[in-house]
């Protein structure tokens, strides 16, 4: 695919209203081997600003969740269905995630995770095709066919609901805590470490 050099996107112009509101492209980061995979919704300022995903608040609650399962942001790799800011933070459309999923299959099917966790109600139902309820749903795994492989999606609360409803927390983190059993290698023995 001529817009990507590996496994980041270098130009695109599909979306016009994106390529109006972004600064840069927002690739996914991480090891390209990783185990897990997290998948967000879309850039916001912080994230278009510095160019990495999840880097705001959001991303300071995601860290401090991985950290209390024993895994470093580093173990991981950290992408969005949509790779451009929408102006003023709205829900990317769907013509956009259309536009923008060829990135993610080609980014899932490189990295070849253990285990996809999506992150909020936008890339659960982008994933997995349909309505998720996703606080209830939060730690099933569910069989998807991406780009004719089979994946493992786990549904997961966006780190941002923990902001807003303390109630979530828990959630969040007994489902990074299941994630986590998918990891293996040296986050696994960090793991073991801390017992
Ligand atoms: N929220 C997302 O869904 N993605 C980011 O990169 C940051 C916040």
């Amino acid at each position: 695919m001529e817009q990507m050099d590996g496994l980041d996107v270098v130009a695109c112009e599909r979306c016009e209203a994106l390529c109006e509101s972004r600064s840069r492209i927002v690739n996914g980061v991480g090891p390209a081997d990783a185990d897990l995979l997290f998948v967000g919704e879309a850039p916001g300022a912080n994230e278009d600003e510095q160019g990495e995903p999840f880097v705001g608040r959001s991303g300071d609650v995601l860290d401090d969740g991985l950290r209390e399962v024993g895994l470093d942001r580093g173990d991981v790799r950290i992408t969005n269905c949509v790779r451009c800011r929408p102006p003023e933070n709205r829900d990317p459309h769907k013509q956009e995630l259309d536009n923008c999923r060829e990135y993610l299959e080609a980014e899932i099917d490189r990295v070849d995770p253990e285990l996809v966790i999506t992150l909020g109600k936008v890339p659960a139902e982008h994933l997995l095709g349909r309505d998720v309820a996703v606080t209830g749903e939060a730690g099933d795994v569910v069989d998807v066919t991406i780009e004719g492989e089979p994946r493992r999606v786990m549904v997961c609360v966006h780190p941002a609901a923990t902001l807003y409803d303390p109630s979530q927390k828990e959630t969040f983190a007994s489902t990074l805590a299941k994630a986590a059993d998918f990891s293996d290698g040296e986050s696994g023995q960090r793991r073991l470490g801390d017992f």
